[in-house]
C-alpha cells in the first residue's frame, strides 16, 4: 500500500530547473585557462543545457550513452554535464592527468560516443585518439585561436564536427523538455583513481546524486546558502568536483570555476568574486600557504575550507583557523559520491582550548544523514566506538557503490557494507580519525604505526614542507618506518632536528628509523602521495638498524 503523497522522482533535472526558477540570476564566472573570465547565472546555464541536449540527440547520442569530457572546471564543461544527464545520456568524467594507458583503458572500458575536451588537452587527445575504440566525436570546449569557434589542433581527421562547443549550442534553439524516467537510472560515471590495478568504474545514479546534493548543502557539510560564493578548487574530473556543481543549484550560491590553479590566479579570484567558500585537496592548500606567506596577502572573505581527498596536516589546519577561517575536514572517496565524513565545530567549541579546536579538527568528521559506517576487526566482527579500537572501515547508504560498472560482482557484503580499505578509529562523539589505507600501514613487530600520524606530526616540523612514511623490510621487526622528506624552500632543517621534532608527537618505537630527504615526492592524478611507487622504489632498501 503507497501513501497519500506525490511520486515525484529525483531527477538530476530537477535541480536545475528549480535553479533555473528560484535562483535563475545567481552568477556563474569562469576563470578560463587564457585568462579571460565570463559569466553566466542559473538560466544561461539552463538555456545552453536544452540546447546541448538537442545537439546530442541530432549527433545519435541515445538514452544510456557516455559522454566523456576532459576538461577543468568551467561553466562550458557544467553545461556539458546537465545538458547529457537532461537527454538521458552519462556524462563520464575523465582525469587528464592519468598515465596515457590508464586513459586508453578508461575510454574504452566506458564505450565513450564523444569526447568534450579543453583546448590545452588537444595534444594528449591527439595522441591517445588513434586507440580510442569508441569516440566517434571529439569537440573543443574553447573558441579557437582565432577567437572564432574554430577547431583545434588537430581536428581535421575524420570523425570532427569541425565545429567547437558555442557553435553546437548556436545551432539549436534551445526548445526542449528534459527525459524523465526512474529516479535510480543511470546518470554519471566516475573512475577510481587506480593507485592499485586499473581504475574502477563508480555508475551515480539520479537518486544517489540528488540526495548526496541534499546532504551537501547543510552548515555541518559544505554550509551553502544564498550568500554564500563558493569556488570549487577540486576540480569536475574528481569525483564530481566533490558533488558542489550538484549542490549549488538547490542552495543558490553563486560559483566561481578556475581552469588555472596557480596560486596568486586562486588569490585574485577569492579577493574579485568574493569568495566564502572552497573546497580542495591538502596538496593545493599547501602550495597557497606558501604562496600568501610570500606574498604577505591574505584569503580576503573567506569563511569555510573543505579539505579531503587526504588527510588535512595539523600544521595546515592550524594556520588557516589563526586567519579566522574555518576548516572542514572531509573524508570520502570516488565510491561514496564522494562524501563519506565533514568535521564542524561541536556545540561546546567555544569551551574548547585553540589546541583542542585543532586537534579535533584533525579527526575526519562525522557522518550526514545517508551515511552508515562501522569499524570491523580483521574476522568482520563490529569495534566499539571507543576512541581506540582501530579497524577496517565500512560504509553503507544510498550514495555509497553497490558493483563497480561492468562488474560481475557486488562491492558489497551480504550486509550492504562496502570496505573502504582504510584503517580508522571511530569515537565515542561519533568522530571519525582516519589512520591509514589498510596497505599502507606499517607493521612493526605486530604492532600498527601509522603512516598518516607520522607524515602529519613531520609536517609539523618547522623546515619541512612535505614529508611520506613508507614501510620498508626489517628482520627482526618485520617492518620499520622510513622517512622521506621535502624541506621548505631556503630550509636547511636536519634529519636530528626532525627526529628531535617528532620525539615529542609520536610514540619511541614509531620514530622512523632513517629519515631521508628528497626533492619532490610523487603524486596521484588527484594530488595525494603515491604511496604504491614509493613502496614500490624502497622495496629492497636496507636500513642501517636492519
Ligand atoms: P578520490 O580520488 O575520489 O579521492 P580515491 O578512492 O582515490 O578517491 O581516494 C579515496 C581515499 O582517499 C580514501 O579511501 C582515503 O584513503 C583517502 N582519503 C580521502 N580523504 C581523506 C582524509 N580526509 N584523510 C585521510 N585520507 C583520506
Amino acid at each position: 500500500m503507497f501513501g497519500g503523497m506525490q511520486d515525484w522522482p529525483l531527477r538530476i533535472m530537477r535541480l536545475l530547473d528549480y535553479a533555473e526558477r528560484e535562483h535563475g540570476g545567481r552568477e556563474i564566472v569562469s576563470r578560463w585557462a587564457d585568462g579571460s573570465t565570463t559569466r553566466t547565472d542559473w538560466r544561461g546555464v539552463a538555456r545552453d543545457s536544452r540546447r546541448l541536449a538537442a545537439a546530442l540527440e541530432r549527433l545519435g547520442i541515445r538514452r544510456g550513452d557516455r559522454v566523456a569530457t576532459l576538461a577543468m572546471n568551467h561553466s562550458r564543461h557544467l553545461v556539458a554535464w546537465y545538458g547529457t544527464i537532461g537527454m538521458g545520456g552519462i556524462v563520464h568524467t575523465v582525469n587528464p592527468r592519468l598515465f596515457e594507458e590508464q586513459l586508453v583503458y578508461i575510454f574504452n572500458h566506458a564505450e565513450d560516443r564523444i569526447l568534450f575536451y579543453d583546448h590545452v588537452f588537444a595534444p594528449l587527445v591527439a595522441k591517445i585518439r588513434p586507440q580510442l575504440k569508441s569516440v566517434e566525436h571529439f569537440i573543443c570546449f574553447d573558441p579557437g585561436p582565432s577567437g572564432t569557434d574554430a577547431p583545434a589542433e588537430g581536428e581535421s581527421r575524420p570523425g570532427n564536427l569541425g565545429i567547437g562547443f558555442e557553435a553546437l549550442l548556436a545551432a539549436e534553439n534551445g526548445d526542449y523538455r528534459w527525459i524523465e524516467g526512474d529516479e535510480r537510472e543511470p546518470a554519471m560515471l566516475c573512475y577510481t583513481s587506480g593507485t592499485t590495478g586499473n581504475p574502477k568504474g563508480v555508475l551515480y545514479e539520479h537518486r544517489s546524486t540528488v540526495l548526496h546534493a541534499m546532504a551537501e548543502v547543510q552548515p555541518d557539510i559544505f554550509d551553502l546558502s544564498r550568500r554564500a560564493c563558493v569556488l570549487p578548487i577540486v576540480p569536475m574530473f574528481h569525483a564530481a568536483s566533490w558533488g558542489l556543481p550538484f549542490a549549488a543549484p538547490i542552495a543558490g550560491c553563486k560559483i566561481v570555476f578556475t581552469a588555472d590553479y596557480t596560486p596568486s590566479v586562486v588569490c585574485d579570484l577569492l579577493h574579485d568574486e568574493e569568495v566564502t567558500h572552497t573546497a580542495a585537496v591538502p596538496t593545493v592548500w599547501l602550495a597557497m600557504m606558501q604562496y600568501a606567506d610570500a606574498s604577505g596577502r591574505d584569503f580576503g572573505q573567506l569563511r569555510l575550507i573543505t579539505i579531503g581527498g587526504s588527510a588535512a596536516p595539523p600544521a595546515m589546519i592550524e594556520y588557516f583557523m589563526k586567519r579566522g577561517i574555518r576548516v572542514g575536514h572531509a573524508w570520502g572517496m570516488t565510491e561514496m559520491s564522494p562524501i563519506g565524513t565533514v568535521g564542524a565545530p561541536p556545540f561546546d567549541w567555544e569551551d574548547l582550548s585553540f589546541d583542542e579546536q585543532v586537534s579535533l579538527t584533525c579527526r575526519q568528521g562525522r557522518v550526514p544523514f545517508g551515511v552508515e559506517m562501522r569499524i570491523v576487526d580483521d574476522e568482520g566482527h563490529a569495534l566499539p566506538r571507543d576512541g581506540r579500537s582501530s579497524g577496517r572501515l565500512q560504509v553503507r547508504g544510498p550514495w555509497v557503490v553497490e558493483q563497480y560498472y561492468k562488474e560481475e560482482h557486488k562491492a558489497i557484503d551480504a550486509e550492504g557494507w562496502f570496505d573502504t580499505g582504510d584503517v580508522a578509529i571511530l569515537h565515542p562523539d561519533g568522530t571519525m580519525q582516519i589512520t591509514d589505507r589498510s596497505k599502507d600501514v606499517i607493521k612493526s613487530g605486530g604492532e600498527w604505526i601509522s603512516s598518516i600520524e607520522l607524515e602529519n606530526a613531520a609536517m609539523g616540523c618547522p623546515g619541512v614542507a612535505e614529508a611520506a612514511a613508507v614501510a620498508v623490510p626489517h628482520p627482526k621487526w618485520d617492518e620499520r618506518p622510513l622517512l622521506l622528506v621535502v624541506r621548505k624552500e631556503g630550509s636547511t632543517v636536519s634529519a636530528r632536528e626532525i627526529r628531535d621534532h617528532l620525539t615529542g608527537h609520536v610514540a619511541k618505537w614509531w620514530l622512523p628509523d632513517e629519515i631521508i630527504f628528497v626533492e619532490t615526492l610523487p603524486h596521484t592524478a588527484t594530488g595525494k602521495l603515491l604511496k604504491t611507487a614509493l613502496r614500490e622504489q624502497y622495496r629492497d632498501y636496507r636500513l642501517q638498524t636492519a
